[in-house]
């Protein structure tokens, strides 16, 4: 039977992705939506989730689409009213916010997805297999894109906790965690930050991998044109290239597989399985790495930012 839920902010990753990907679902019912300025056709419509929770007792499940600096209060009402709860990307503003939603929801016993939509690409498995039985030397992300193209006039990403470019770049640390055969951490890093913002559009990070391999990650917000979300990783003799964000493969330089993107389906079916199963899943070390890039990086100053 189809478990109902509410999505909650609705934005433009709800419109894009969620309600499609929830509607398309035979695992899912949208049951609700909860809007302080807009309204989901054919469910029932509410401008505060406290009402929401009081009055359907019936609907389990919170997906949660708000930026993630108001995320952890929306979250840890839900966890308090028994529902289980699905966060989008980053999963909070900080690290200690996450730990507590992790130590909550087990206490209330509800299931906490942390969702890293890059993760569900679906190249992604295939890339982790192959660099599983390899000896990696080398491993090169770029991450460029259009903050114009993808966050359209939303000035919530350049204030303290909107991440900046780690916004996406979360995104490349998502992957690079799930593929790699062991923990890499982050040795050192730049950070470039608009003079009229409070986060960085561009960083370039290196890692430290105990098995040798030399790791580095370019981020930057100011790509025009087509954009670059790719993964080369390097042995000594044979290259793999995982690009499109996850979505394509390439091996020696020949094209293996590719599908078009699938993530948010891939999302919520994992999420009715947590669900069944009574599970968590909340993995919090992309999170990390951008917490150490904060900790640990030098900081410059480029010009300023405009829509
Ligand atoms: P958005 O459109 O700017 O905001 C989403 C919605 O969140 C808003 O429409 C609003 O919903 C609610 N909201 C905004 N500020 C709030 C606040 N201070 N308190 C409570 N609610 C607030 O952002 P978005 O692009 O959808 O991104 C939302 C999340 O999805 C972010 O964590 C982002 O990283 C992630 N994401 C975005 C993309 C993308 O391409 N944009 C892709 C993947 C993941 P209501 O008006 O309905 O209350």
């Amino acid at each position: 039977m189809a478990l109902q839920i509410a999505l909650v902010s609705i934005g433009k990753i709800a419109r894009d992705q969620h309600i499609p990907a929830i509607s398309e679902s035979p695992d899912w019912t949208l049951a609700a939506a909860v809007s302080r300025n807009a309204k989901v056709e054919g469910v029932q419509n509410f401008a505060e989730m406290s009402d929401m929770l009081a009055q359907c007792p019936e609907i389990p499940v919170v997906s949660l689409c708000m930026p993630p600096a108001a995320r952890f209060d929306y979250a840890a009402a839900a966890i308090d009213a028994g529902r289980h709860v699905m966060l989008e990307k980053p999963p909070g503003a900080t690290l200690s916010e996450c730990h507590e939603l992790r130590r909550m929801a087990e206490q209330k016993g509800v299931t906490l997805f942390a969702t890293w939509h890059s993760r569900f690409a679906a190249q992604v498995p295939a890339a982790k297999e192959w660099m599983r039985e390899r000896s990696i030397r080398k491993v090169t992300v770029t991450w460029k894109e259009d903050v114009r193209r993808w966050h359209p006039g939303q000035d919530w990403i350049w204030k303290s906790g909107g991440l900046g470019v780690f916004d996406p770049g979360i995104n490349a640390l998502s992957i690079l965690t799930e593929i790699m055969p062991r923990a890499v951490f982050i040795k050192h890093a730049t950070l470039e930050f608009p003079m009229n913002s409070e986060t960085p559009i561009a960083a370039e990070l290196q890692f430290a991998d105990p098995g040798g391999a030399a790791i580095s990650m370019i981020l930057d917000w100011r790509q025009e044109g087509p954009q670059t979300w790719d993964i080369l990783v390097e042995t000594d003799s044979e290259t793999m290239l995982l690009s499109d964000g996850g979505a394509t493969l390439t091996l020696n330089g020949k094209l293996a597989a590719q599908k078009p993107d699938q993530e948010y389906a891939a999302l919520y079916a994992r999420m009715a399985d947590l669900v069944r199963s009574k599970k968590s899943d909340v993995d919090l070390s992309p999170m990390t790495h951008v917490a150490d890039a904060f900790m640990l990086g030098q900081r410059r100053e480029t010009e300023a930012f405009h829509w």
